[in-house]
């Protein structure tokens, strides 16, 4: 019996119950390979994750080989034609559950823009999961659409995976703007988590100055640790498998091992200078 059917038997443990988007209105960033990588570092770090594909392209969900097996997803979630327990797919990962995605999401902008509380729609159906959790990722489509939103105001952290590339700092402005407003209107307690940078290649002189810019701008809020561009992480999905399986020890896996690392020492920190501050 794996980590997380334990916990559904233990009605004493309370999980952490954090709930992270991956967001980037910028389609190929690196959002889907850092929310599945991420996703199994922490659940190898004793963590229990659920992730949740909110994108119709179902990247996420092709990745696990999953769609073939769970018939029921997001789409039907948020028609309220299922409830989430129903659809949760507990992976061959120890720790690490899902709720897929399918191309009938792409509708979501029309079918729920007259659904009563359509901002809330995502959290108020997480709700009943949330402390079976540690970790909830919410892996967004490439757009600011009303799927992203959902996962902002169900979210309490925002992570940024972010490509060093040309014009990389004018979307983020953007997207930190979005969630201003978010956090303003819909979300008090939507943070920035942080900013990864992804496919990050140091002999490319551009990498190099979006990086600098980017730490100079947003400090402390941007990873210490850096996603290398390696052809490993990109072959991984095609086997139905996170880079962290598919090659333990390539550049990529140890990468992604050491964000989660630095992600929960983050948090640790953020706890303990919120209670000092009590
Ligand atoms: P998004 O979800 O933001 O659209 P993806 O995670 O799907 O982006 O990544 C876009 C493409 O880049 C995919 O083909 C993926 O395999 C590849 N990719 C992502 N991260 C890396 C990396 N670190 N090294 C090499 N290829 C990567
Ligand atoms: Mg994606």
């Amino acid at each position: 019996m794996n980590e997380i059917h334990r916990l559904y038997d233990d009605f004493n443990h309370v999980a952490q119950g954090r709930i992270i988007a991956l967001a980037n209105q910028k389609g190929g960033v690196g959002k889907t390979t850092t929310a599945i990588n991420l996703a199994t570092a922490l659940a190898a770090c004793q963590k229990t994750v659920l992730l949740i594909d909110c994108d119709p392209q179902c990247n996420a969900t092709t990745s696990f080989t999953i769609e073939k097996l769970h018939p029921y997803g997001l789409y039907e979630l948020l028609n309220q034609h299922v409830n989430i327990q129903d659809i949760i797919y507990h992976t061959p990962i120890p720790g690490l559950d899902m709720v897929s995605s399918s191309d009938d999401l792409y509708a979501a902008d029309i079918e729920l823009i007259d659904k009563p509380r359509r901002e809330f729609l995502l959290s108020d159906l997480i709700a009943p999961v949330q402390f079976l959790y540690d970790y909830i990722l919410l892996d967004c489509p490439p757009s600011l659409g009303i799927l992203t939103v959902n996962s902002l105001v169900a979210a309490n952290a925002l992570l940024i995976p972010l490509q060093c590339e040309y014009l990389a700092l004018e979307g983020l402005t953007a997207l930190l703007k979005n969630m201003n407003k978010i956090q303003k209107n819909l979300n008090p307690n939507l943070d920035l988590l942080g900013i990864i940078l992804t496919m990050h290649d140091p002999r490319n002189n551009l990498t190099n100055m979006v990086e600098d810019d980017v730490r100079n701008y947003l400090k402390d809020k941007v990873f210490n640790t850096v996603i290398p561009r390696n052809v490993r992480v990109s072959e991984a999905p095609s086997h139905g498998l996170p880079v962290i399986i598919y090659d333990t020890q390539c550049k990529g896996s140890i990468a992604y091992m050491n964000l989660a690392r630095e992600l929960l020492q983050r948090e640790l920190l953020q706890q303990k200078t919120n209670s000092d501050s009590i």
